[in-house]
């Protein structure tokens, strides 16, 4: 029988909970456990892909094409566990799937309610999860919330009845508070009290504390919360707030034993943690040396989670390049007011000629946004606001030649760049942001031609690329066939296929079928060469991991770490 590990959150959000729930996972894995880890999302939306970054920060792709919670990101970059579909739960699609079974008259004339019907429909998919591999040892369940919502009873209420049929030893409760620091520097228990008192409410008794505080609980504060909620002392941890990275969560909480509590109340044994890996992370952290600047250039700039996943590949290619990535996070909207060079859109391009004069925004300029930048990235988006910027962004990184990364959006941008300020389309565009363009170098998939829905309507998931020879792509996977992941409508207008090629521009990956172009970039030699420009249809920031970073991250660093280094010799 697998173990069930239920994580919930109480006094406040946003305390790290997707966090403490992957470092379990990490910690338990380090024991050569198999772990699978599940999100419980309490809002009625069936998925998180019809909603605003602003709202809800990335939408994670799973290989299998679930648009997800970005906590599902979180469980693959600190553990190793299979994700798909199944590990996303919403309160969405358990009334969509009961109502269905109620309109097929499967209930047989019950009336039907959250408990049971609600909670089993829960169960069953948590169950569902948990037998997807055969070889699942502990099911780590975070349930999105915090205790006292109105939505996520019914996931609490599905947490108390497996917990109570599986037994104590087969199901525990990890609860997740904060312990705040008054005036004076005093940390106060009463929160998590009152927290535990509502988990108790719903008839959860936690069986581990982990207590987010500014310090590490000392022994009398741990006595103290130990007393009041029932929870043994050696079961109260802290979760401090980590200067360095987050990354240095499983090891704080394997310091503490966390994961020799979890195994002795769930009654399993296992061979002793292996931290290795854990420990290197931080090593690297630590040999970091000297820093390179990236331009962000996007939309939902104010809201870090919104690029959640990217920022953290940056992260993981600067610990693999051994040096520290900042990042500039530039508002797109913002570069439109920039000065455009009166050569850009005149006269027809001249084969051969030296582009180096088109400069959009010098970097001489005052304050130019683009000061002290080492290389641009533009990441994936929708809708129109700001595109102008990014296309802006495109052209100075490859006039300067500065290395640009572009990620699906941002491959349409060094479409639109190229079309407009090589190819000398002034209208060039996608059909996304312009349908009357008489260049729409970027149109609609043929596939979407007709699809009216939103919701998960897109081209979803993994699939396979095959990458030609000659290219950074090729040198950054190292070999011809990689699978990645989409999330995408738009696509490369084939018709302009042999205009781009004529012009230089290098079609450096495709699908199978060679239908849909998945790569482009920026020559490598010839009169528009430049050291590195990579734009991929696909989102590699999904598979990036702090232990492998993801190739194209990696190389971009690398590559921005070149020219930086040529810029100072
Ligand atoms: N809006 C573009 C499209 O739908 C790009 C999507 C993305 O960047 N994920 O094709």
């Amino acid at each position: 029988m697998n173990k069930f590990i239920f994580v919930s959150g109480g006094v406040c959000s946003s305390l790290g909970k997707g966090v403490a729930a992957s470092s379990i996972g990490a910690l338990l894995e380090s024991r050569g456990l198999n772990v699978r880890m599940v999100k419980c999302d309490p809002y009625i939306n069936v998925d998180a892909g019809t909603m605003s970054p602003y709202q809800h920060g990335e939408v994670y792709v799973t290989d299998d094409g679930a648009e997800t919670d970005l906590d599902l990101g979180n469980y693959a970059r600190f553990t190793k566990g299979r994700l798909s579909k199944a590990n996303s739960i919403t309160t969405g699609q358990v009334y969509e799937s009961v109502i269905k079974k109620e309109r097929e008259g499967q209930y047989l004339g019950r009336c039907v309610q959250v408990i049971p019907h609600i909670t089993d429909e829960i169960k069953s998919r948590i169950l569902a999860a948990s037998k997807e591999n055969a070889d699942t040892d502990v099911v780590i369940i975070e349930i999105g919330g915090t205790v006292g919502d109105i939505e996520s009873i019914p996931f609490l209420e599905t947490a108390r009845q497996m917990i109570h049929e599986c037994g104590r030893t087969n199901a525990i409760s990890v609860h997740l508070t904060l312990i705040p620091e008054v005036a004076g520097g005093e940390l106060k228990t009463k929160p998590t009290q009152h927290s535990v008192i509502s988990m108790l409410e719903i008839g959860i008794q936690p069986d581990i504390l982990i207590c987010r505080s500014p310090v590490m609980l000392d022994e009398p504060t741990r006595r103290k919360i130990a007393l009041f909620t029932n929870v043994e002392m050696d079961a109260v941890f802290t979760s401090p707030n980590v200067d360095t990275t987050i990354y240095k969560i499983p090891i704080v909480f394997f310091d503490q034993k966390l994961d020799q509590v979890i195994l002795r109340k769930m009654g399993v044994e296992s061979r002793h943690a292996d931290m290795k890996s854990w420990n290197s992370v931080m090593e690297r952290f630590s040999a970091r040396k000297g820093k390179v600047r990236i331009g962000v250039v996007g939309k939902y700039m104010e809201l870090h989670d919104a690029y959640k996943s990217l920022y953290e590949a940056l992260f993981h290619a600067g610990l693999e390049c051994g040096v520290e990535v900042d990042l500039v996070k530039i508002d797109s909207s913002q570069l439109e007011q920039q000065p455009r060079s009166s050569k850009m859109s005149e006269g027809p391009p001249l084969e051969g000629a030296e582009c180096a004069d088109n400069i959009l925004i010098s970097g001489a300029q005052d304050s130019s946004p683009y000061d002290g930048i080492d290389g641009i990235l533009v990441p994936g988006g929708f809708g129109h606001r700001g595109i102008n910027g990014m296309v802006n962004a495109a052209a100075w990184a490859r006039v300067n030649k500065v290395p640009y990364f572009g990620i699906c959006l941002g491959m349409h941008i060094m479409m639109i760049d190229w079309g407009r300020n090589v190819l000398n389309w002034s209208d060039a565009d996608s059909t996304e942001f312009n349908n009357d363009s008489k260049h729409p170098v970027v149109s609609l998939l043929e596939e979407q031609v007709n699809i009216k829905n939103y919701g998960g309507t897109m081209r979803l998931g993994a699939s396979e690329t095959i990458i030609e020879d000659g290219t950074h792509i090729l040198a950054a996977y190292g070999k011809k066939q990689i699978w990645e992941r989409h999330r995408h409508r738009y696509e490369f207008s084939n018709q302009y296929r042999d205009e781009m090629i004529k012009s230089g521009l290098k079609l450096a990956a495709f699908t199978p079928d060679g239908a849909l172009v998945e790569c482009v970039e920026w020559p490598q030699t010839g009169a528009r060469s430049h050291p590195w420009g990579v734009a991929v249809q696909f989102h590699p920031e999904f598979k990036s991991s702090p232990m492998s970073a993801a190739p194209l991250f990696r190389d971009f660093i690398a590559a921005v770490m070149k020219q930086a280094k040529k810029g100072k010799d």
